[in-house]
């Protein structure tokens, strides 16, 4: 009999700690982490390093077809074979991800490498339209919130660790244009699934972020997970 695989859908605006929470649940849990935003950021840099325009549809469209990524287990990123896993952090990259990914056929094509990722696998992937769109059927989805206030001091002290520049009201003013864009576009905005679990982490620490969402799975599914633990 084939294992039952899981997902979880963990959505929410930018920096509100999905990643970090999404990476630790797939630890506890031994899922697969899919990282959705990283490949957005992978296809703005290739539009970037190609000299084109990020907020130019027709030049989306033009280099779309030659766009190779890939995402390993570990979660690192490759464009063309080059690990861009840090490049794709820095702030001309983070600046121009939300126009890059607002096009329908860039949207299409990720959220394709996305579903073929997450085939046969249980996986924790997050986004801003996973619940939504990528995996409607998800198993339990989380939509992530915390205040601009939170988020931006958390995101500052990850760039200041990682050695990205900007001042803490940059990143401030960067993290509200972009949840802006991300909620007001077209093609699958930011919004919550119906039946997605609204949590706040402003006042969490991750490894509460974390206890809550595995305890939030273990709830939702049940006996289904304790027969899997069993086999395991
Ligand atoms: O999650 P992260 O901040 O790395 O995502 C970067 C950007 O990629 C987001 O601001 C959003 O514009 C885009 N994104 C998206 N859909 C996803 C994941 C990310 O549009 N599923």
């Amino acid at each position: 009999m084939m294992e039952r695989k899981f997902a979880i859908a963990i959505d929410g605006p930018a920096a509100s700690g999905k990643s970090t929470a999404a990476k630790g649940v797939s630890r506890i849990l031994d899922f697969l982490y899919i990282d959705t935003g990283a490949m957005y950021r992978a296809f703005t840099l290739f539009m970037l390093e190609k000299g084109k325009d990020p907020k130019s549809e027709e030049d989306a469209l033009a280099l779309l077809p030659d766009f190779r990524m890939k995402e390993d287990k570990d979660g690192h990123v490759y464009l063309d074979g080059r690990d861009v896993t840090d490049r794709i952090r820095e702030r001309d990259v983070s600046s121009l991800v939300s126009y890059a990914c607002a096009y329908k056929a860039v949207r299409e094509k990720l959220v394709d490498i996305q579903r073929e990722m997450a085939e046969g696998e249980s996986v924790v992937m997050d986004g801003r339209d996973i619940g939504t769109v990528v995996l409607p059927d998800a198993d339990l989805k989380i939509f992530q919130i915390a205040s601009v206030e939170a988020r931006a001091k958390r995101r500052y002290l990850e760039n200041r660790q990682k050695g990205i520049a900007g001042t803490l009201e940059e990143i401030e003013k960067e993290i509200e244009k972009r949840d802006y864009i991300d909620s007001h576009r077209e093609n699958s905005p930011l919004t919550k699934a119906k039946d997605a679990i609204v949590l706040d982490t402003s006042d969490m620490t991750i490894q509460e972020e974390i206890d809550t969402i595995v305890s939030l799975f273990k709830k939702k599914v049940g006996d289904l997970w304790k027969d899997t633990e069993q086999s395991l």
